[in-house]
């Protein structure tokens, strides 16, 4: 059972393609929400809000500890990576909307090693500026880092949830 945080953001696109690839899945708003979750997807959104409000709900030291648990699979995209970034469960260090503003979102066709082409969508996406010996970088665009992995975890700069492709998801979680 994958849980996505549904505390803002973009829920049910990733809540879409869990269902085209035939995972099952449940909205994580609360600690009673958690019990035999085997991963844990934090949509994009507002990093901010989500960081308020997972502190307050003991979801941030649930999910700090759970990810302890090399089987534990994490996944982050866009607002979700910065705060993995924070929880220091990615080793990589990121700029806030550093791609720009809304009005300069945009798409691109983006590389991810062993994954394939994956259409992203980057929306005021955070850079990943730094990547720390425990991370690999599965895939850049622009000669910056989009897709990291440690282990289980997994963060990515932009939304492959929004252009239909499944093969991220598919990689990610075995289900
Ligand atoms: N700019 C947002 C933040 O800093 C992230 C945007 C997104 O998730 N699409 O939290």
């Amino acid at each position: 059972m994958i849980g996505i945080l549904a505390i803002q953001g973009g829920v049910e696109e990733h809540e879409g393609v869990l269902d085209e690839l035939g995972c099952s899945h449940k909205r994580v708003a609360s600690l009673a929400d958690v019990e035999g979750l085997t991963g844990l997807i934090i949509p994009g959104g507002e990093s901010t809000v989500m960081e308020l409000f997972m502190e307050k709900y003991g979801l941030k030291k649930w999910l700090v500890e759970r990810a302890q648990d090399p089987d534990f699979v994490v996944l982050g995209t866009c607002a979700g990576l910065i705060l993995l970034a924070r929880y220091g469960l990615l080793d990589v260090t990121v700029e806030r909307n550093a791609y720009g503003r809304q009005v300069a979102s945009f798409t691109a066709d983006v590389e991810v090693r062993g994954v394939g082409t994956v259409a992203g969508h980057f929306i005021r996406a955070p850079k990943i500026t730094g990547v720390g010996a425990g991370a690999s970088v599965l895939a850049d665009w622009e000669g910056l880092p989009v897709v990291v992995r440690q282990g289980k975890v997994w963060g990515i700069s932009f939304h492959p949830e929004l252009a239909g492709s499944t093969r991220l998801h598919a990689a990610i979680f075995s289900c």
